[in-house]
């Protein structure tokens, strides 16, 4: 009987599965459709932190931004650093002082993924390096650097190096029932591309299916409430812009992103409350105007004819609070506690901390199983290198972090305090004449293009 059975092969599944490999666990995975993509390759395609996460949840950065790091080690090639122009101007909501503290605030995040500091831009070099965008009211922009991924390339790197240390997938098997024995989870029936069924045994079952954990707990008898958010793209298969940008949407408060990828533009994603099947997902016609028409803002002549379009629905906690608090923190749900031991769901989080949530998953089903190995999922490249060490950052405080996670809105007042003691510094450094403005060469230089 194997240790663990994994449901579901986006990249939480594909993580969890190395993870285990890694620790001498049997695993076998199990996924209904291609793995990877689902909702992970319907994302934004960016292994970061979360700047907008400042805004109301400093310790979610810090958590993402500290394991994109390790992604940042260990992926190599499937990585690639993406410049980001954030342009500014006359009449937007947040002006340059307020975006620049907002990217300033960033930089020890930033640092954690070798991420580098930011620049703020004049008027000038926005225009040289992003040709063609509205000159009217440009007031200057502030540059900050992600990292694109090849998101599909991703999971199938973690899948092929868990397969190689004798971990299982099943391409086209869908779980389509929990198998019990007095009360415990066992095992799982899986149905096959021939509608073949199944019953395949496991000490352990991990529900990694992202949007669809809900149904595959509800096997159990169990529900895990969930806040799902839709999101879609235009995807565009020619180069339009140099850079990245980040821009104003058309609604006040909203961004889009506009990011070139390996001879490809993207632009996205919306975000949008998701009542539905995570398997009804789709763009609307509104939402593709919506994108479209918050980058031809910029760009008169931005085209209308897209190549194709992604959408997904993100796998957001259950939570109470507005919409622009949501949480997108991760937990490991230990079912045992609800009656139903050798069930484990990882739920919520973000492809830029999968490594992180498998590891705590992993965690909970070696103690369960009695196996003392550690994770070393940040020490070896995912061709099975030693990865290169990082410098130790500090944590912040688990009573702090506990505390932040029961009361949202403290929790985006420790956010705002951080973000007003930044604006006063700047205004401080503005006032002494501390502030130093790149042009178009020190952009280049700066992130080696
Ligand atoms: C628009 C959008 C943009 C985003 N951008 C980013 C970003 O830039 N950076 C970032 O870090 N995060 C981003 N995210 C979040 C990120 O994409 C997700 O957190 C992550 O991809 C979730 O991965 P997953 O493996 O949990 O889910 P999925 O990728 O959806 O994988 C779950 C898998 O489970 C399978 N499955 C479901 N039920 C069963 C079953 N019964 N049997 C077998 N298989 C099953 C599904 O087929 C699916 O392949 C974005 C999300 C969205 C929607």
């Amino acid at each position: 009987m194997r240790d663990l059975l994994v449901i579901g092969g986006g990249i939480t599944g594909a993580g969890v599965l190395r993870d285990a490999a890694l620790r001498g666990l049997s695993a076998e995975l199990l996924e209904k459709g291609v793995p990877g993509a689902a909702t992970t390759a319907a994302s934004t395609h960016l292994i970061h932190g979360g700047i907008r996460y400042l805004l109301y949840d400093r310790l979610t950065t810090h958590a993402t931004a500290w394991d994109a790091g390790n992604i940042v080690k260990t992926a190599g090639n499937l990585l690639k650093r993406l410049p980001i122009v954030w342009p500014v101007y006359k009449g937007h909501t947040h002006g340059l002082a307020t975006v620049e503290t907002l990217v300033a605030a960033y930089e020890p995040f930033q640092r954690m993924k070798e991420g580098l500091r930011h620049l703020r831009l004049s008027a000038q070099a926005v225009r040289e390096l992003v040709p063609g965008i509205d000159p009217d009211g440009l007031q200057g922009g502030v540059s900050f650097d992600e990292w694109w991924v090849d998101a599909e390339g991703l999971v199938a790197a973690n899948l092929a190096a868990a397969e190689k240390l004798g971990a299982a997938k099943r391409v086209g098997w869908r779980a389509v029932g929990l198998l019990r024995e007095d009360g415990k989870v066992v095992g799982a029936v899986a149905e096959g591309p021939d509608g073949r069924r199944e019953e395949l045994r496991a000490k352990l079952v991990v529900n990694a299916a992202g949007p669809w954990i809900d149904p595959v707990a509800r096997m159990a008898g169990l529900t895990i409430p969930l806040r799902l958010r839709k999101g879609a793209h235009l995807v565009y298969d020619k180069p339009l812009v140099p850079v990245g940008l980040l821009l104003a949407a058309l609604d006040a408060g909203r961004f889009v992103f506009v990011i070139p990828f390996d001879g490809g533009t993207l632009v996205g994603p919306t975000d949008l409350p998701h009542n539905g099947s995570p398997d009804e997902v789709r763009a609307d016609p509104e939402e593709l105007e919506y994108l479209h028409g918050s980058v031809k803002r910029y760009f008169k002549d931005f085209p209308r004819t897209w190549t194709r379009t992604t959408a997904g629905a993100r796998p957001i906690l259950g939570q109470g609070g507005s919409e622009k608090l949501l949480s997108r923190e991760y937990q490991v749900f230990d079912h045992g506690t609800e009656g139903a031991e050798g069930l484990i769901t990882l739920g919520g989080g973000k492809m830029s901390d999968f490594r992180l949530m498998a590891k705590d998953a992993v965690d909970l089903a070696c103690a369960k199983l009695g196996v003392d190995m550690p994770c070393i999922t940040e020490a070896l490249t995912l061709d099975g290198e030693q990865a290169a060490p990082r410098p130790v950052f500090p944590r912040p405080s688990p009573m702090l972090k506990n505390f932040l996670r029961r009361h949202p809105r403290v929790r985006e007042l420790h956010a705002l305090a951080h973000l007003g003691a930044g604006l006063a510094c700047h205004t401080l450094r503005a006032l002494s004449g501390g502030l130093k403005v790149a042009d178009a060469a020190e952009f280049r230089r700066h992130y080696g293009l």
